[in-house]
């Protein structure tokens, strides 16, 4: 195994997990097949992506909790679609203690049972409602195909849960969530995604409604970056969870359930990373700062070390993530790894800039280096980091923008598939074996019905019978 990153030109899947061996963000377990160990670097951006999405939870009023990891087999049952959907992915424990147990155990693939289960004993009246949760937690869907962070059998989500008096504050608090999430995946993550309804063909096992944001990858393929679902009253029957209404009359919940995970990470490496490593918007980066003294003398190395020491601590005084590396090493294989592990900028610092009062500035997705002069350092590079968080959200959506497009004919839309890829906008007659079809044909799926979607009358693409609305097609991970 090679230390070089594969170009995104060569091969993009290869090219993803260099990146994330480069970075060092995490490795595939292998002892314990479709797992992956998450190492300290992922684990600082996942972190971050918790911390900002936990204060936008709790401003929208959802407090966390925790519920079992095991749930009782029989409850995923109590669902029809839900165990149907969910089954083939289970992993199910028959022993514990030595013993066969007398009801076997799902390792938790999503929690709506459990917690439907506990809502029935929580809710009782109308002044218990609208119920809340949020959940931080690992899942289990055992997936026989893997990449890392995209797709893995265990892996960490978020699943917020809520129950409602009412279809339309259930309805409310879907899209709420949807918009929450969107808000983080363009204002902190860079990442512009489209808000949308999922057809019936994808949706959520058990829900009435899906809505997701779908981001665009740098291959061309979307990315499924969070999902809001509709549960209606279907787990509020399963779980026998009702309400006394003002009236005094008992009534179903109805309820929601929303959720993020890991994958996310994924999303954020192939919206932004380049063929040098990792690219990371400011607001989820482990590393803002490297600062490097360049030095040949001790003496030299204690003079740019002084200056280089001093300006890490004014940095990290104004909340910046600072590395301060004056290893013996070449400044050289320095650059090359703090490029590859995706610190936003390096800042170095040699004896001929001390003469100058100046220090030489790169930004990791700037193609030149500057120099700026040290008065003022720690306002220039607070402004470079706020800078570079909106830059990468605009080269992004140029690149969503210029790879969404309309097409009108099956020609042209297996041609794009074949090709380039992106977002195809066509029409879809609504049928969901004709969606089928296009999937078995292209592996090309419909992504979402945008909100808001214009109504427009056309043909459908594959069967050519009269549409309403343009829908989102791409292949997707
Ligand atoms: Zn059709």
């Amino acid at each position: 195994m090679a230390d070089t990153i594969t170009t995104r030109a060569k091969d993009f899947p290869e090219w993803y997990q260099d990146v994330i061996r480069a970075a060092d963000l995490a490795e595939p377990a292998i002892v314990v097949k479709g797992a992956m160990v998450i190492k300290p670097n992922g684990y600082a951006i996942w972190e971050k992506i918790q911390r900002e999405l936990d204060n936008r939870f709790k401003a929208t009023g959802h407090k966390n909790a925790y519920f079992p990891m095991f749930i009782p087999e029989s409850f995923l049952k109590k669902e029809a679609e839900h165990v149907e959907g969910f089954s083939p992915e289970l992993a199910v424990v028959t022993i514990g203690g030595g013993k066969e147990l007398e009801e076997r155990y799902v390792v938790r693939p999503t929690s709506e049972t459990i917690i439907g289960h506990f809502f029935n004993k929580w809710i009782k009246t109308h002044r218990d409602l609208p119920m809340l949760i949020n959940q931080w937690a690992n899942v289990v869907r055992w997936e026989l195909r893997t990449r890392m962070f995209l797709r893995t059998s265990e892996f960490l989500w978020q699943e917020g849960h809520t129950a409602h008096a009412t279809h339309d504050e259930a309805l409310a608090e879907v899209l709420r969530m949807l918009d929450v999430y969107a808000d983080f995946a363009e204002n902190v993550m860079a990442m512009p995604v489209i808000r949308g309804e999922k057809t019936m063909n994808e949706k959520f096992a058990g829900a009435l409604k899906s809505y997701c944001i779908e981001g665009l990858m740098q291959n061309g393929w979307a990315l499924q970056a969070g999902t809001s679902h509709d549960l209606g009253q279907n787990f509020g029957k399963a779980f026998d969870v009702k309400f006394q209404n003002l009236a005094g009359q008992s009534e179903y919940v109805w309820q929601t359930s929303w959720g993020v995970s890991t994958r996310l990470i994924g999303g954020l490496i192939m919206t932004h990373s380049d063929d040098a490593g990792l690219v990371c918007p400011p607001k989820l980066a482990p590393y803002h700062v490297v600062i490097i003294p360049i030095f040949k003398t001790p003496e030299e190395k204690a003079a740019t070390s002084a200056v280089g020491a001093k300006l890490a601590e004014d940095l990290k005084a104004k909340g910046l993530s600072v590395v301060f590396d004056d290893r013996d090493d070449r400044p050289g294989s320095k650059y090359f790894e703090w490029e590859r592990k995706g610190a936003c900028c390096r800042v170095e610092i040699g004896p001929k800039d001390l003469e100058k009062k100046s220090y030489a500035f790169k930004r990791r997705d700037v193609e030149k280096k500057e120099f700026a002069p040290l008065d003022g350092a720690v306002a220039h590079i607070t402004g470079q980091m706020e800078q570079m968080q909106k830059d990468l959200f605009n080269k992004a959506k140029a690149f969503r923008d210029a790879s969404t497009k309309q097409v009108d004919s099956w020609d042209a839309f297996k041609a794009m598939h074949e090709g380039p890829g992106g977002f195809a906008s066509c029409h879809w007659c609504g049928d969901g074996k004709c969606e089928a079809q296009v999937k078995e044909e292209t592996k090309v799926t419909i992504r979402c019905i945008p909100l808001g979607n214009p109504k427009e009358s056309g043909a459908c693409i594959k069967c050519g019978r009269p549409s309403a609305q343009r829908v989102l097609f791409a292949r997707a991970y």
